[in-house]
């Protein structure tokens, strides 16, 4: 470690961020660390928030803050929340903040994550129109959630289609607008996407896909109605839009760093400029499961690469490798998805769809590439193992369920 490391500002005081700043304790880094962060709460993970959050207003989700407060005391991390960080000077070794304060910083690790998308439609902007990104954003709509309200939920992504989950499980009356030609198009195929539809139609929300949304209305500027592109008028008392985030990307534009769909960084989580890190939802980096570059969105991911950034920046960092995962709750389906579950050569599904709880194997000249599964947590840490060694299966004995999925990884 460098005798001249004496000051480590992280900058996005959420999951990454607190990996990061746990992870430098960790590896025995005794200068300073501050964590810096837009919103009032200390890190915390954001899955309970379109879930238990939602359907269960009044309990407090059993894991919601990375760490106890008490242990940014007793690790000698500060925090400075409820601050934007206005800009990187890197010539002056500082990151200023929005109340006009210079945090010392001979290296910076980015954990910006992402900006929530608005609607750009007229009506946009009324009142009882959400995005949900933060804790705030969880609250707000928890408290319209009650039986035979009208919630429209704009996006069929992870984000809409969890609300939508909770909400008609809230007893809301609920209806989905996507404008894709289907549901989850980003992360699934398309035989995922029809079993999604007919899942979230089967508990009674109706579901508008592959139609835009025209306009919002509303009276005394609280929103009434969603005005689809196919000119159905749908009633609404509260809004909620999903429609994916943008990576915050501004402070790293600004300080002259290389940017793309996110902050580009190398394997050991490196931006362009040498005093600064990037991790979390906003770094994109070469993936060797994807054999692509990838902003992976996940919780896992957060975590890892935090950590991962913080043991680089210490000198004592390895390629960082994520196997990419994600899981989602909707209803009583559990989904998870591991590898690239998105193209493949062949698609071999285990188990039946109408059962509500089945694998699909996804596979690329022969090898397993990803898996997804469905109420199945076993077979997904199965497709795990396959997908990390390269195993090559005989098709058949992957769909045939009596066949031990152990034995096929090879
Ligand atoms: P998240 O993970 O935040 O839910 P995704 O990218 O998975 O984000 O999902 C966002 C969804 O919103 C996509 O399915 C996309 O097709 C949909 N979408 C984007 N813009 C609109 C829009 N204007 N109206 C309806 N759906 C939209």
């Amino acid at each position: 470690m460098s005798d001249a490391l004496k000051n480590i500002a992280i900058v996005g005081a959420n999951l990454a961020g607190g990996y990061a700043a746990g992870a430098l304790r960790k590896q025995g880094y005794d200068g300073a660390i501050t964590l810096i962060g837009e919103e009032p709460d200390p890190p915390y993970e954001r899955p309970p928030l379109s879930k238990e959050m939602l359907v269960h207003p009044d309990v407090s989700p059993k894991t919601l803050f990375v760490h106890p407060l008490s242990f940014y005391t007793e690790h000698n991390i500060t925090l400075r929340l409820g601050v934007r960080a206005e800009a990187l000077d890197l010539s002056g070794k500082a990151v200023t903040l929005a109340d006009g304060s210079r945090i010392a910083a001979d290296r910076i690790i980015l954990c910006t994550g992402g900006h929530a998308r608005r609607l750009n439609v007229p009506g946009g902007d009324l009142g009882n129109v959400h995005v949900l990104r933060n804790l705030a954003d969880s609250r707000a709509i928890a408290a319209h959630l009650s039986p035979g309200k009208n919630v429209v939920v704009i996006g069929g992504g992870v984000i809409g289609l969890e609300v939508a989950a909770s909400a008609r499980m809230r007893g809301c009356e609920v209806a989905v607008v996507e404008a894709a030609p289907r549901l989850m198009s980003r992360v699934v195929t398309p035989e995922i996407s029809a079993f999604l539809e007919l899942a979230h139609r089967a508990k009674g929300c109706v579901m508008h896909i592959g139609v835009g949304v025209q306009s919002l209305h509303g009276a005394n500027g609280i929103v009434r109605a969603v005005e689809t592109t196919s000119g159905v008028q749908l009633a609404a008392d509260l809004v909620v839009v999903g429609v994916g985030i943008d990576p915050a990307i501004e402070l790293a534009k600004g300080a002259g760093i290389n940017c793309g769909n996110g902050i580009v960084v190398d394997e050991f989580c490196r931006t362009s400029v040498p005093e600064v890190l990037a991790a979390g939802d906003v770094a994109n980096q070469p993936n060797p499961y994807l054999n692509r570059r990838a902003r992976l969105e996940n919780v896992q991911n957060a975590q890892n690469q935090g950590a991962a950034a913080a043991a680089s920046l210490l000198g004592a960092g390895e390629p960082y490798a994520e196997l990419p995962y994600f899981w989602s709750d909707q209803f009583e389906y559990m989904l998870q998805a591991a590898g690239e579950t998105v193209i493949c050569d062949q698609a071999i599904l285990r188990g039946s769809v109408e059962s509500g709880a089945f694998s699909v194997f996804y596979l690329t000249a022969g090898v397993v590439t990803g898996v997804l599964a469905v109420s199945q947590p076993k077979n997904i840490a199965a497709g795990r193992r396959m997908v990390m060694k390269h195993s090559q299966p005989d098709p058949a004995a992957l769909a045939d369920e009596s066949s031990d999925l152990r034995k096929l990884i090879g």
